[in-house]
């Protein structure tokens, strides 16, 4: 911590403003928030001129760094045409159109503000369709702060001897009501899902799942338990909803293809909007017909002043072309290299520990036990406290990622950047286990 940092200024001056000096609580940090000056490819530039690479990406939303030129240039031609006229424009049917184009699932596609929005979306519109009250989600997977989508985000340890979980609240002043119609499924369990799915048959509407669940520790789901899930909604009644709002990064077609697998909705946010907020639900034109206002008031009635907003669709659209086949080709590749680099980077220093994840995702983990799920990946305070001094390190060694571990890449990383990358981990690494 620097006594004359700007960006320490600044924290301290917005906590007058701001409730503790925050309004996005995964960016805080303590002792001070730092400051973006600006961003410039895979690097961001805080109040004090230190550059860092950027390996978080503003959480996996930014697939093609800072203010890539192509993305700036599509966006101020839309600023310039007026960034909001109040019709629809062209450019929303352009980006529905490489939706559909891409994802086999999709037919139809809402446009929304964020991913937030994106799940509430797709849980509302399948209560609509099914007439059903309850859905189903995996305990510790992170779905936007809709009500019933952040219920068990996190359940407490002391549960953990009971099965099935039970349906905690995250936040304060979470309605019962909200509680009772959220079942909580264990995920990477196939018994355990389709055993509570079946249980709650008739009352489903939907189940929620996140092939690759951030927060639950970034380790891709098992084929089968994705083709269980698949096979008892289907049983039930209910819809299958995939989240890919983290996940959509994952290639050409997003994550559906990996898991060879046809949700019949899925929500979309982060990537697909060229830096700009966004959220899109998309899937079977029958189910996606609750939106559908031409015949009077629709089953599901949505408005949303910015949702569709051209500057959006357009920085959308552009990030969106540049992401051809052989870009995803690029972004496994390099994400292999960093997950490898990791590993090795723990087995050199010593610390139990390495990087989950697929593609251009990757998760560090202080331990060696096998993560398989929510309970599996989760912290104790030991391991909590090495991930905060590992990432303090990184910090100072000029690389950023979430504060829990989370790391992102992006198209204008070269192999100097990854290298650069590594060097900091180990450098970090041995700082942070000597500390
Ligand atoms: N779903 C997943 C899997 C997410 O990771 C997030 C955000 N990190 C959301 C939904 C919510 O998206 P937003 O922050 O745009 O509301």
């Amino acid at each position: 911590p620097d006594p004359a940092s700007r960006s320490k200024a600044m924290h301290e001056r917005a906590r007058a403003s701001l409730p503790g000096g925050n309004t996005r609580t995964t960016v805080f940090m303590k002792p001070y928030q730092l400051y973006a000056e600006r961003g410039e490819g895979c690097r961001v530039i805080d109040l004090d001129g230190t550059a860092r690479i950027d390996c978080i990406n503003n959480f996996t939303s930014l697939i093609h760094g800072h203010a890539h030129p192509a993305l700036v240039e599509a966006a101020c031609a839309q600023i310039r045409l007026g960034s909001a006229p109040g019709l629809p424009t062209a450019s929303e049917v352009e980006l529905a159109e490489l939706l559909c184009g891409r994802v086999a699932s999709v037919e139809r596609v809402r446009f929304s503000n964020s991913g937030t929005e994106a799940v509430m979306n797709a849980l509302k519109a399948a209560r609509a369709f099914t007439g059903r009250p309850k859905i189903a989600k995996c305990e510790g997977a992170y779905h936007g702060s809709y009500d019933y989508a952040e219920v068990s985000l996190e359940t407490p340890a002391a549960s953990w001897t009971q099965a099935p979980p039970a349906s905690v609240a995250y936040a304060r002043g979470t309605p019962q009501a909200v509680l009772d119609d959220v079942v909580t499924i264990p995920f990477n369990d196939i018994d355990g899902a389709v055993g509570l799915i079946r249980a709650h048959g008739t009352d489903l509407a939907c189940v929620l799942v996140d092939p690759m669940p951030n927060r639950a520790g970034l380790v891709p789901a098992d084929r089968a338990y994705i083709q269980a899930l698949r096979e008892v909604t289907r049983e039930v009644g209910a819809l299958l909803i995939f989240d890919e709002v983290i996940s959509f990064r994952l290639g050409h077609a997003g994550a559906q293809p990996i898991w060879d697998v046809a949700a019949d909705l899925t929500a979309f946010g982060k990537i697909m909007g060229g830096g700009f907020p966004v959220g899109a639900t998309g899937g079977r034109a029958d189910v996606m017909a609750v939106f559908d206002p031409s015949e009077g008031k629709p089953a599901l009635p949505a408005g949303g002043t910015f949702s569709a907003n051209p500057v959006t669709m357009r920085a959308g659209l552009a990030a969106m072309d540049l992401l051809d086949e052989a870009a995803f080709a690029r972004l496994d590749a390099m994400g292999e290299r960093v997950r490898a680099g990791i590993d090795d980077a723990f087995r050199r220093a010593g610390v139990p520990g390495g990087a989950t994840g697929l593609g251009s995702l990757m998760k560090i983990h202080f331990t060696d036990r096998p993560v398989r799920d929510y309970r599996s990946a989760h912290h104790g305070p030991a391991e909590a406290a090495r991930q905060a001094a590992f990432f303090r390190a990184l910090l100072d060694e000029g690389v950023m990622m979430a504060s829990y571990g989370l790391m992102a890449l992006s198209t204008p990383m070269t192999d100097d950047d990854l290298a650069d990358i590594l060097a900091a981990v180990s450098a970090a690494l041995s700082r942070s286990a000597s500390a």
